[in-house]
């Protein structure tokens, strides 16, 4: 995966951060926020923010699953 930086700060972001971005502002959103700067777009913290992306990897999320089963994609069960 492509390094992402944060549109606001330009601090290098994290898969998860990435992740979070998807799940909470859409897929086809074109810039990515750290959780400090979307924390602050947010009105949230970005405590807050950590909370969520752990919450969201417990419950199997397909954002998160998706980019962590990249790099290990060996078995095909892609059937409907
Ligand atoms: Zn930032």
């Amino acid at each position: 995966m492509k390094a992402v930086f944060c549109a606001g700060c330009q601090a290098k972001m994290s898969v998860d951060e990435v992740a979070l971005n998807q799940r909470l502002l859409g897929m086809q959103i074109g810039s990515f926020f750290c959780v400090t700067c979307l924390a602050g777009r947010l009105g949230t913290t970005p405590k807050h923010l950590q909370t969520l992306i752990v919450r969201f990897k417990e419950m199997g999320c397909a954002y998160f699953t998706r980019l962590m089963e990249e790099s290990s994609d060996e078995k095909t069960n892609d059937r409907m």
